[in-house]
């Protein structure tokens, strides 16, 4: 029986300017078109997570110009009635994207930063002990959260992005498994070269499954106490946005099901490369069917060690 993936993270309103050029302080620029999509970093992982089969939970907060989010969370199939809505603003991300692609962001976190350990403490409790805990570093009460899971018998799965002091504060010897980027790997071991910085890690925690993304370069993990690595597929690549939650979110749901590290990790791998190839996050983050005949397609299936 599949174990659930609990989610205790972000939702964030993400309005889209497209622009020719980025603005330089002092500048405006008009843009050529703006949009408004669901995200934050706790969103789109349990959608990716529900996406590829996993029973979610998800508790997060947000405003009244929010509940869109909240709209998208109940249509990917997940639990959402721990996710409050208050009358003040929701978090938000003010996203610029200029014509060759590089982008400006500036989030507000707000409605996040107001989701309560009382909260925390009445989801977990909700949470039958051997399912995942997932969180990510946009919301208030991270190491309440990674504290208290493990007496509620949760593995405790620690995606450290944005990587900031909070990530610091949280007791590592706590977590089960640690998802990094590049800059993350880097800032979290003071390392400025990522495969050292994922040495250094593997090193300081010998506990932990740990899984670095390399972006078009794929990915290395150490779990099980075994090195592995897998190439990125090759894929027509329109943006990048949200390539490492489809990644996070899919490995958690194919774990929670008990699949095996390698097999999960070629799947988790042809996410990332499936959301490279749709613009947006959430609109980007791949079914199980499309994950399956990715892998099939490309003989996916075979990480090295
Ligand atoms: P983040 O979005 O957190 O910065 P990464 O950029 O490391 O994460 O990407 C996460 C995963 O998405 C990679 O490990 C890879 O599987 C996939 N991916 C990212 N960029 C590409 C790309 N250009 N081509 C194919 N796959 C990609």
């Amino acid at each position: 029986m599949p174990e659930p993936v609990h989610v205790i993270g972000s939702l964030m309103v993400d309005r889209v300017l497209r622009v020719a050029t980025l603005p330089r302080a002092g500048e405006t620029v008009t843009a050529r078109s703006a949009t408004i999509l669901p995200g934050g970093k706790g969103a789109n992982q349990a959608v990716a997570a529900a996406r590829c089969g996993a029973r979610v939970r998800m508790l997060g907060r947000t405003g009244a110009d929010g509940r869109f989010i909240v709209d998208e969370l109940l249509r990917a199939g997940i639990d959402a009635s721990a996710v409050t809505t208050d009358d003040r603003m929701s978090g938000s991300a003010a996203v610029m994207v200029d014509d060759h692609g590089m982008n400006a962001i500036v989030i507000a976190p707000e409605a996040n930063t107001r989701l309560t350990e009382t909260a925390i403490d009445a989801f977990l409790d909700g949470a039958a002990p051997g399912g995942i805990l997932l969180v990510q570093n946009e919301c208030s009460g991270l190491a309440h959260a990674v504290a208290n899971a493990t007496r509620h018998g949760l593995r405790v799965w620690l995606n450290a992005a944005p990587m900031d002091d909070r990530v610091r504060a949280v007791d590592l010897s706590l977590v089960d498994c640690l998802l990094v980027n590049e800059t993350e790997a880097m800032a979290l071991a003071s390392n400025d070269e990522p495969h050292a910085a994922f040495r250094q890690l593997c090193d300081a925690w010998p506990q932990l499954d740990l899984v670095l993304t390399l972006g078009a370069a794929g990915w290395i993990a150490r779990v099980d106490g075994v090195v592995l690595r897998g190439a990125a597929l090759s894929v027509q690549v329109i943006d990048t946005v949200g390539c490492g939650d489809a990644f996070v979110g899919a490995l958690s749901a194919l774990r929670s099901e008990g699949m095996a590290w390698p097999d999960a990790l070629a799947r988790a791998n042809a996410a990332g490369a499936i959301a490279a190839t749709i613009s947006g996050a959430i609109p980007s983050i791949p079914s199980r069917e499309a994950i399956e005949a990715l892998v099939r397609s490309l003989g996916a299936g075979s990480p090295t060690t």
